[in-house]
């Protein structure tokens, strides 16, 4: 039995009964059972087949006989294929009946809580979608390459001059220079007792906060995690055996995180906060004032903090950005950035992380995140070998978030369109390139918000996130991603506003 037999059997069952994966997992949380909207887009898709429970829940729900489901061949009366009523497969044990030398292989179930939907079952029904012809318009993904932002011409000239000499692997935490560089960034930006060897480079940060995730959290630790978050942080916790405990971001309050709620939800087990500044996906900028007292609070009851800042050059308005570790020279704080985002390089995979303050105490931890960057070898070398180039000289980025700039008219332009909806509220953003939308539910009867996104997607070709994709536990929201060119972005609104003109749930 492969998984594609099974994939192939569980969307014939699904397609009989005019089953929605949205629906068998609103039909699991009714019976109580843990199954998530990942999970069941890996089955679909042919990715993974589940255990016996999870099995026997889909097989009763579609009406059909888990064996059939597992792909067992089965004879009807008349000789065809039968929905089959013998004894069920055990897929734990890897052998359907009948197949006993067949194994088959499951993901970890280290992987049965970790969420990260921004690559979810909704992207992959747009990606039958386009695969059938159709033409999506995508505010889903936070990449600006493919809507014509460029890495600046030096940026890759330079890469072209050192490829080839970068073929070797670089010291684990990254190339001398690469690590100088950002070390004078550190300076500039007030962050404490930093030297090149508290810099470590990444492929991507997004590499850096699994590092930083498996080397700190034993099982059951707590870690505090914004809600909304970029869900990578909450899905890096989690498979590190770690909890997140979600806090909340006050949308009355530009967003900034609730510090009343942050101490509420401190234990005995919480080691670390996250904050993710500017944000993604509400586009906050947090100023100097609220950083200070989520330092008191992380002073008061000592705890780590992890700053991912990879937008820290996307703030407009004549903005500053502050880095939280400039303000806590006596705790112990990683900052997160990278060339992603401000150099379009996403593609690239480069980020950094940089180790500060009061060093002593996270010794032993320091040591875990050395283990895991030596195993790793070392980041990706030619892209190391422009991050001096990049942070030196000309930000280009300057021009695309001033006024006239691309990304900053794109802002004001999707602020203004979308609040001017009906139903539709927004705090403006001041960095980054997201929107985080609220949804008058009440007004469009709208219980969920994933159905939402999903529902405008089949009727209007459009692709967003919904909230709940951002540890957002109300399905009230959903996040706009802006970088599109003005027409598409016209075109889009255009479309939303006729969609909720007559959508309700
Ligand atoms: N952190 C945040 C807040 C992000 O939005 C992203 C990407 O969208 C990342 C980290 C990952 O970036 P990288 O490309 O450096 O892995």
């Amino acid at each position: 039995m492969s998984n594609e037999v099974f994939a192939q059997r569980l969307r014939t069952a699904m397609e009989k009964h005019q089953m929605k994966q949205v629906d068998l997992v609103r039909a699991a949380q009714e019976q109580g059972m843990k199954l998530g909207k990942s999970h069941v887009s890996q089955y679909v898709s042919g990715k993974t087949v589940p255990r016996t429970e999870i099995l026997n829940f889909l097989a009763a729900t579609l009406q059909v006989e888990p064996d059939w489901l597992m792909g067992k061949e089965m004879e009807t009366e008349n000789g065809g294929l039968k929905e089959a009523a013998s004894e069920s497969a055990d897929p734990e044990s890897g052998s359907p009946e009948g197949e006993d030398n067949i194994r088959i292989f499951r993901k970890s179930t280290k992987l049965d809580h970790v969420l990260y939907d921004v690559r979810g079952p909704v992207v992959e029904e747009a990606e039958r979608m386009e695969q059938a012809g159709v033409r999506i318009l995508k505010l889903n993904i936070g990449n600006p390459a493919p809507f014509d932002f460029h890495t600046p011409d030096e940026v890759i000239h330079d890469m072209q001059q050192q490829l080839t000499r970068c073929e070797g692997y670089s010291p684990a935490n990254g190339l001398f220079a690469a690590r100088k560089a950002i070390m004078q960034y550190a300076q500039l930006k007030n962050i404490p007792n930093v030297s090149v060897d508290d810099i470590y480079t990444g492929n991507g940060v997004s590499e850096l906060i699994n590092l930083c995730m498996s080397a700190l959290l034993n099982d059951g630790d707590e870690i505090l995690i914004p809600s909304p978050d970029y869900p990578l942080w909450t899905a890096c916790a989690t498979l590190a055996g770690g909890k997140a405990v979600h806090y909340i971001c006050d949308e009355q309050s530009d967003w900034y995180p609730d510090m009343a709620d942050i101490r509420k939800k401190i234990t005995s087990r919480t080691k670390a906060i996250v904050i993710i500044n500017p944000n993604n996906p509400t586009g906050a900028l947090y100023p100097r004032e609220v950083l200070q007292q989520i330092v008191d609070i992380a002073r008061e009851h000592q705890l780590m903090i992890f700053s991912d800042e990879i937008y820290d050059r996307l703030v407009m308005d004549g903005e500053e950005h502050v880095s939280i570790a400039s303000l806590a020279p006596d705790l112990f704080c990683v900052t997160y950035s990278g060339l992603s985002k401000s150099h379009m390089v996403a593609g690239f995979r480069i980020g950094w992380m940089i180790l500060s303050g009061n060093k002593r105490i996270a010794a032993d931890y320091i040591e875990g995140i050395k283990m895991l960057s030596n195993m790793r070898l070392c980041s990706n070398v030619p892209a190391q070998s422009i991050v001096q180039t990049a942070l030196g000289g000309h930000q280009s980025v300057r021009d695309y978030i001033a006024p006239g700039g691309r990304i900053y008219e794109q802002r004001e332009y999707i602020y203004q369109a979308l609040t001017d909806i009906p139903g539709i509220t927004a705090v403006k953003p001041k960095a980054a390139f997201y929107i985080f939308p609220k949804l008058d539910v009440r007004k469009f009867r709208i219980t969920d918000d994933e159905k939402f996104v999903l529902d405008l997607l089949k009727d209007k070709k459009i692709l967003l996130i919904h909230g709940g994709g951002f540890n957002w536990n109300q399905p009230d929201h959903f996040r706009v991603v802006y970088l599109p060119r003005l027409e598409v972005l016209k075109e889009s609104v255009g479309k939303i506003a006729d969609f909720l003109s007559y959508y309700h749930q």
